[in-house]
This record gives C-alpha cells, structure tokens and sequence, in this order.
C-alpha cells in the first residue's frame, strides 16, 4: 500500500504523465497538442458538479440494491453520429428498455448513455493490414480517422471531439425537455418479429402491464410534479485519452450539500467536466499505471473494467487507490469475463470485494467477453452467450448474497445486422446485411429490448 496510497495532494489533472502509459498516444506535431489543449482547457464545462454529485448519488442507492444502472451504447461512437436520428433511436431504446427494467425490478433506473463523448478506442494492435498495406490502427475519431488514408493521429480531433461532445448532449437535453421521453405518449413496441408465439406472449404481457400502469398514473394524476414528462440521462465513456481529460478536468465549487469524504478545505473538487461518468478500460486498468493515477483524482462516478485476467488482490489493491474512504455510488466495477469463465471468476471477485469493506456497484458487461469472430473473419456476439453470461452473474450475485446492481450493454437504435441470434433468428449469413460498426458489434433496437425483456423475466420468476 505504502506506494500507492499516495495522499491526493500530491495528485494534480497532469500526474499520470509521471506514470509508465498503456494505449500510449504518439503526435508528431507537439505544437499542435499544446493549441488543441490550450483551446480545450478554455472550454465551459460540457456537464456539472451539480449533475455529477446527483449521479453519483443515484448510483449510491443503486451499490446499496435500491436502484438499478442501464448503460449502453454504441462501442466506438462516430463524429457522425452527431445527427438527430441516431441520438432520437438511441434514446427512445434507453427509455424503453429502462421501463421494461422498471417493471421487472421494482426499482428506479438509472440511464447512462455511451454517448457524447465515447470517441476513443483501445487496441490490440498498433497496426493492421488493410488491402495488403500495414496502417495504423483505427483508434476512434477523437484521434485518427476510419478511412484508410485518415489513420495519422491529428490533435485536431480532441477539439472536434469537444465540440461533437457538446452538440451530442445539447441536442440531448433539448429533446428531453421537448418530451421525447414523454409518458404521456403512445411508446411503439414493434414486436411483430418475435415469432415464437410463447416468447411473443410473454412480452406482450409485459407491454401490457407497463401501459396499464402508466395509465393508471396519468388518469388518478399522480404525475403532477411532471414526473412522466421526462427522464434522466447522464453521459459516459472510456477515459482513454488522457490529454483530452486533463483538459476539462477543472477546480470547481462542490454543489451545496455535498461534502467529500476524502475532505475539501475550500469547498471545491476536481471535476471531469467532459461526461458524468467515465470508465478505466480492461487494457489501461495497471495498478501503477497512468490511467489508474488520473482516475484515483476525480469526483465523478468511476467504472472499472474487470476481465478474465483480473487477480482478486489486484482488484482490492485498485478500489484503495481509486477510493481510499470507501465512498459508496464511487466505484461501479463493470465485470466482463465471458459466458465460460463468469462462473469461476465473479464468485471469488465478490467474496475478496466483500472481505476488504469496499460497497461497490456491480454491473455486468455481457458483450467483451463474447466477441467471436466467424469463419469469414467478421467479429459477431451470439445473443445467446450476451444472455447466458447475464444470467450467470445475476444467479452468482444472488448465490454470494449480493445483487447485481446494472448492465453495461454495446447497442444502437438502428436495425443493424452485428450480433446474431435473438427473436428476428438473425444468422452468421445475415451479418453483411447492414454491419455497420467501427469496432465491435453492437445489439440492434430488437435484440437490445428483448434482452430487457429477459432480464425483466428474470427477476419476476
Ligand atoms: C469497450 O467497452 O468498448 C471496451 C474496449 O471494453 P474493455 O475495456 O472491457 O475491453
Ligand atoms: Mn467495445
């Protein structure tokens, strides 16, 4: 402990540069970094203190069993993704698939997009081949382009970022406060696919159950403070580049009422403006890493990644460093182990959380572990295996005496073709159909609702 239970005075945003680095990023123009983040450090704020402390209270309530976090979202979000349609699809799923949540758990929902920031991608390797030619790998927008002939890094991009950051959220907020997530409206459920009579039943019987009682509420009135009107729904990403968070990480004035657990003699905090929430990857979680360094300085909410390769120790060790008073609502560890290893890992995770004293948010990502690739080389998930690797966490939690608190799931509104399987009975030969995803494959609107309705299921069996 003694190394890395550094006291956060010796923390500052820029730390982490005194720190070995994963995923390292390597700019030729240095000058053109240092205008990207002077520009980037003059910036507003893209989200609050205020917003941030109210999260991280809700997912306080959500660590102690008394709400429940839906996060989803595309896996590399596009600059191009900055257009009505896609924002309207993606939050018309995240309420849909939050009421179906609602019902099945008895418990608030708390929604947190994947969007709006979530520009930056790990990578395996450095470099692939693309048409017979070795090319820098394609590492989000935030840092370099899809196309083949845009794969130089250009600091350019982490200003472009902040500015499809803010239209994302902006266009966000409008719409929320113009009723896009207004009860009052009819909700389309588009279930005509599901073509097994039994499933189709079943979820139909949910539909049902949630309209009724929506109508119950409006008709007795009881949404006169406007709760049916509109929702919540905060932001988050990868943080990944670290010269892009450091820039928007500013000193700001705690919101009235909130008091730090690690103390704050001037009443202000360090405050990630770029997201509400932000999380460490699987590949830049190194204990005396750069990333770990940065992220243990923050107020906000935190996700950490835990694959496969995670030691029990080592995961002790992180939650000290990145919260040494044990805040609750602070950490959400976000597990991803695979439908073949969640049985012998997460068990043995749960116990050594429990015996260090840590209360932390349980969430399960069901997609990293189960990418596969098909004999014609296009990366896939089964549905089944996203479903099976859920339902193995929720039965393990439940066998260890804790709860699973959320799901952390890669998903778009729009009708691709990435993940087989689900009610449409989507197969490996429908996948070139409409595959559009930069990086990993993503659960279409159909597959993401229905693996709402499973969840759903779940808990009311
Ligand atoms: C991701 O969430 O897109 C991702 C890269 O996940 P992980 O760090 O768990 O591999
Ligand atoms: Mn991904």
């Amino acid at each position: 402990m003694a190394s890395h239970g550094a006291a956060l005075d010796q923390w500052s945003p820029a730390s982490w540069r005194t720190k070995p680095i994963k995923q390292i990023v390597m700019y030729d123009d240095t000058s053109a970094v240092s205008s990207a983040v002077t520009k980037l450090s003059s910036l507003p704020p893209i989200v609050t203190p205020t917003e941030i402390i109210m999260l991280k209270s809700s997912l306080r309530d959500a660590a102690l069993g008394k709400a429940f976090l839906l996060q989803g979202g595309d896996c590399a979000e596009l600059f191009s993704y900055c257009a009505d349609e896609p924002i309207d699809s993606k939050i018309k799923l995240l309420l849909q698939m939050s009421l179906v949540l609602i019902w099945g758990s008895n418990k608030p929902v708390i929604r947190i997009g994947r969007m709006a920031g979530q520009y930056a991608k790990p990578r395996s390797s450095p470099t692939e081949i693309v048409n017979g030619k070795e090319i820098p790998s394609f590492r989000g927008d935030i840092l370099n382009g899809f196309d083949p002939d845009a794969r130089q890094v250009d600091p350019d991009r982490l200003v472009q970022a902040y500015f499809h950051s803010a239209t994302t959220l902006n266009y966000v907020r409008g719409q929320l406060a113009s009723g896009i997530a207004d009860l009052h409206n009819p909700l389309d459920w588009g279930l005509g696919h599901v073509r097994d009579p039994e499933l189709a039943a079943k979820y139909q019987k949910i539909v049902h159950s949630i309209s009724d009682s929506l109508r119950f509420m409006r008709t007795i009135g009881a949404d006169t403070a406007g709760q049916l009107q509109t929702v919540d729904l905060y932001t988050s990403h990868e943080g990944l580049v670290l010269e892009y968070e450091q820039s928007l990480t500013r000193r700001l004035k705690h919101p009235a009422g909130y008091f730090p657990t690690h103390g704050s003699p001037d009443g202000k905090g360090w405050y990630n403006t770029s997201a509400h929430f932000l999380w460490i990857g699987d590949r830049t979680r190194q204990i005396d890493g750069a990333h770990v360094e940065y992220f243990r300085g923050i107020e906000n909410p935190i996700g950490i990644k835990v694959g496969p390769s995670m030691q029990a120790d080592e995961l002790i060790r992180l939650l000290d460093i990145v919260n040494p008073t044990k805040e609750i609502g602070k950490v959400t560890l976000i597990t991803r182990y695979g439908e073949g290893k969640v049985e012998s890992m997460l068990g043995a995770h749960i116990e050594a959380v429990k015996s260090s004293g840590h209360i932390v948010l349980w969430q399960c990502d069901p997609m990293h572990g189960n990418t596969r690739s098909t004999p014609a080389g296009i990366k896939t998930r089964h549905f089944s295996s996203i479903f099976s690797e859920l339902s193995s966490a929720l039965k393990i939690h439940k066998q260890h005496g804790s709860f699973l608190g959320g799901v952390h799931l890669e998903l778009t509104g729009d009708a691709v073709t990435e993940c087989v399987g689900g009610s449409e009975g989507l197969v490996e030969e429908d996948l070139s159909l409409n595959y559009t995803t930069y990086c990993d494959p993503r659960l279409n609107e159909k597959q993401a609702l229905e693996l709402a309705f499973l969840v759903a299921g779940h808990y009311r069996e």
